[in-house]
């Protein structure tokens, strides 16, 4: 039997028509570190978004084509993330922290038309430009010199001037659901990079699952700040979320150092955040020195991308009174797909085990862990294996890309994540497949080390990789990088350690190899770089 409802699309067109609608006054500021912020409301944003979709059209963007955008958070780009959807084409978003050759490899790969950035960007794009083969025009936001980009046989358009020159009514699409909205590539942290597209439907779903109560809690009163930068899979939908419910943004722009977080919090007072671990480490460190930082405005900070250590939920928790909430997902995923509520109704003392996982499965999205044949591995919270997803939102293969079959088992992604689920649903990850130390045979949870010695008082960041073993194989080194001040040694570690050794972890795990670093080298987006680590370290340079 079929039902009477009707068959409306689930598209980016639709959230901006309703948030221009209905919540037409609500805020979009942007943080403009020693300038002053600048403030916009959805009503008057909506306008720009068509003023934009008719200078894109005027520049030849048909549908389908990439717009892409080299861009830090702000206004400019949350106008793309709504107006280049919204008018039937592909928001492609560029990550300004990949190198050279992977930026030209993907803008080629992706085909993208038209490029919009920022002034301050310009020697990032300029000597990429000449092999930008298939991109026609850029636009350029800010005030700054251009004319390194002039000559490419490229046209360069000033965005303020483009949109002043156009209408704001534009006839938003009504694309089919299924077809493509935005497409973003994997960060190439363990290979090359792979293009993911999103759907309006995938988009609009992925809104609405972040918005609900168990996810993310997004609603009218709050505001939003997405530290997470919106190239890194669409700032984990957080623009698209507020949008939906109508939730004011604050946008970081390239502000994402601790001290100008902590002035845009104290004084924009968002209410929800999210960032991966080593932001929030980097301002729970610079709070412990400024004792006038005040983070209280915000109720709720979603981390995730790596796993979150259970010191930084403490430290957040004692030191500015602000909960985290752990999130797993991953730029194939939307990427929200688990986040670690605690069940209703837990006792406060059973809090912290729920928390420091990575998360119970969004509704929509189904997990299931597989061992290395392929077959079923129990919910018993012991069981390893790797993690599989499948849901509305969930990539089901890679853009241009046919030979990656093996990331994909009977309609799952396989997501190269291995851990353990419990009986009431909440994943536990003990590693990447890329990052696993197997040592004598066994398997050495990274995660679970990197975790402990991150409680110990003197150590504010900690990374453990394997390292080659004459007689093991592989053996874990702890590369830590101390508190400012600390002189704490490999020894004292060790000892402390072994005196406060979790009982889930075996005495034989304790590394025996230490090194001391001023900083763990990071990924294009933030993480700790194992792959730059172990190359550092292959040759043994330890304590
Ligand atoms: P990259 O693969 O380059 O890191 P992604 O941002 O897509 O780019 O990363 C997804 C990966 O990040 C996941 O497969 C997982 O390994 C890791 N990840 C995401 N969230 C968490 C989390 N809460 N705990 C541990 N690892 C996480």
């Amino acid at each position: 039997m079929k039902s009477t409802m009707q068959d409306v699309p689930l598209t980016v067109s639709s959230i901006l028509r309703h948030v221009a609608t209905n919540h037409a006054g609500r805020q979009v500021i942007t943080y403009g570190g020693a300038e002053p912020a600048r403030t916009t409301t959805y009503g008057p944003l909506e306008e720009r978004c068509g003023q934009l979709a008719n200078a894109l059209r005027r520049a030849g963007v048909g549908d389908d084509d990439r717009v892409a955008t080299l861009l830090w958070n702000n206004q400019e780009h949350l106008e793309a993330y709504a107006a280049v959807p919204a008018m039937g084409a592909v928001l492609h978003t560029l990550n300004l922290r990949l190198s050279a050759s992977q930026l030209s490899f993907i803008a080629n790969h992706a085909e993208d038309r038209v490029i919009i950035t920022d002034s301050s960007l310009v020697p990032l794009l300029a000597p990429l430009l000449p092999g930008l083969s298939t991109v026609r025009v850029v636009f350029v936001a800010g005030d700054g010199e251009v004319s390194a980009l002039e000559g490419n046989g490229v046209e360069i358009i000033r965005y303020e001037d483009a949109l002043a020159a156009e209408s704001p009514a534009f006839p938003w699409a009504e694309p089919d659901e299924r077809s493509a909205a935005a497409m973003c590539y994997t960060s190439g942290t363990t290979g090359d990079p792979k293009g993911v597209v999103y759907s309006h439907r995938s988009v609009f779903l992925h809104s609405m699952a972040a918005c609900t109560g168990n996810a993310l809690a997004v609603e009218e009163g709050d505001r939003v700040l997405p530290v997470v930068p919106m190239f890194h899979a669409s700032a984990w939908g957080l623009p698209y979320a507020a949008l939906m419910a109508g939730a004011d943004l604050l946008l970081p722009d390239r502000f994402l150092q601790a001290a100008p977080l902590a002035d845009m919090i104290q004084t924009h007072r968002p209410t929800k955040a999210g960032a991966v671990p080593t932001i929030w480490n980097d301002l729970l460190q610079f709070g412990s020195s400024h004792p006038d930082v005040d983070l209280s405005s915000i109720s709720l900070v979603a981390c995730g991308g790596a796993a979150v250590p259970q010191s930084l939920i403490e430290g957040f928790a004692d030191r500015f009174g602000v909960p985290i909430i752990q999130a797993w997902g991953m730029t194939e995923t939307s990427p929200l797909a688990a986040v670690s509520r605690p069940p209703a109704g837990v006792a406060p003392e059973s809090d912290m085990t729920y928390r420091k996982r990575q998360g119970r499965a969004i509704c929509g999205v189904e997990m299931r862990l597989t061992d290395e044949a392929g077959m079923p591995v129990p919910r018993d919270d012991r069981s390893v294996g790797e993690l599989e997803v499948r849901g509305p939102w969930i990539t089901g293969g890679y853009y241009n890309m046919d030979e990656d079959s093996d990331k994909f088992r009977d309609g799952w992604l396989r997501t190269g994540d291995v851990g353990h689920i419990s009986p009431d649903g909440y994943l536990t990850l003990t590693d990447r497949t890329k990052d696993v130390i197997k040592s004598g045979g066994e398997w050495v949870s990274s995660v679970e080390l990197e975790n402990t010695i991150m409680g110990h008082p003197q150590v504010a960041e900690a990374a453990v990789i394997a390292i080659p073993h004459e007689r093991w194989q592989e053996t874990a080194l702890a590369v830590v990088v101390r508190t400012h001040g600390s002189d704490v040694t490999a020894d004292q570690l060790g000892q402390w350690f072994l005196e406060n050794c979790p009982a889930e972890i075996p005495r034989w795990w304790i590394p025996k190899n230490w090194a001391f670093v001023d900083q763990v080298p990071r990924t294009s987006v933030g993480k700790f770089d194992k792959r730059a680590l172990r190359a550092q370290h292959a040759d043994g340079d330890l304590v």
